[in-house]
């Protein structure tokens, strides 16, 4: 079934941008890199996010903002603020949305150290650029599918960015086990995380949040740290 292994592929590729990028690079700094590895890495964030483009900079900004006030009600994505995975995902497009425009005014000491390139988040951001994605879907669906029911993974293809967000962030705040108590609602929610790289680990990241190895007990292991520590061993990063 060649859908599957293009939605398998897609998953993977795209996550490891969100993962290691967004969330390790841009948000909590855990490595360094020359500007133009920086911006390699946010062409890879396109072609590998296509339709669903998340923009490095407000990305970086809200999950600091999920950080500061986990679970309270300036919490840009809890489950415990909209019980419903779908609700929960709208309004954390609607909180980014208000970040990426300037319509949600972020306080300064949040914004030290993120990466920003406007000009590319303009085209890559756009109406045009999202439409040109999900056209390119369209044509590969239309290729490979071999029964109607496959359509059903186009959606999931056109939105992957936010939908790999929202499991992460509705599923570690709702079900898992705690290695750490936190005073907040933060879960590892797979002992053997082989499909979130590493982001499973949400309660020992919550714990640690400038640590680059999410994993903490002996059976973990942080898939995206691994990655990270080939792209440090090839002078790619530099892990702090
Ligand atoms: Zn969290
Ligand atoms: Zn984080």
């Amino acid at each position: 079934m060649a859908i599957l292994a293009f939605f398998i592929i897609h998953w993977y590729t795209s996550l490891f941008f969100q993962s290691v990028f967004h969330h390790r690079y841009a948000a909590h700094n855990t490595f360094t890199m020359t500007k133009t590895w920086e911006r390699l890495f946010y062409i890879g964030c396109f072609i590998t996010q296509g339709s669903s483009y998340i923009s490095a900079y407000t990305y970086g900004l809200m999950h600091r903002l999920h950080h500061a006030h986990t679970d309270k009600p300036e919490d840009p994505h809890s489950p415990h603020n909209e019980p419903n995975p779908f609700a929960m995902m709208w309004l954390t497009r609607n909180s980014y949305f208000n970040i990426y425009i300037g319509k949600k005014v972020v306080e300064e000491k949040y914004k030290k150290n993120l990466p920003d390139w406007k000009a590319f988040d303009k085209i890559a951001h756009s109406g045009f650029a999202r439409l040109f994605w999900i056209g390119i879907y369209v044509f590969i669906y239309a290729l490979l599918v071999t029964a109607w029911w496959q359509w059903i993974l186009l959606p999931v293809t056109i939105t992957m960015g936010s939908f790999q967000g929202v499991i992460v962030n509705w599923w570690a705040h709702k079900f898992g086990y705690e290695n750490f108590a936190m005073a907040n609602t933060s879960k590892n929610i797979l002992p053997i995380d082989l499909v979130f790289w590493g982001e499973a680990y949400h309660n020992n990241h919550h714990k640690h949040p400038t640590k680059p190895n999410n994993a903490s007990k002996w059976f973990e292991w942080d898939m995206g740290f691994q990655a990270m520590r080939l792209l440090h061993l090839c002078r790619i990063i530099k892990i702090r």
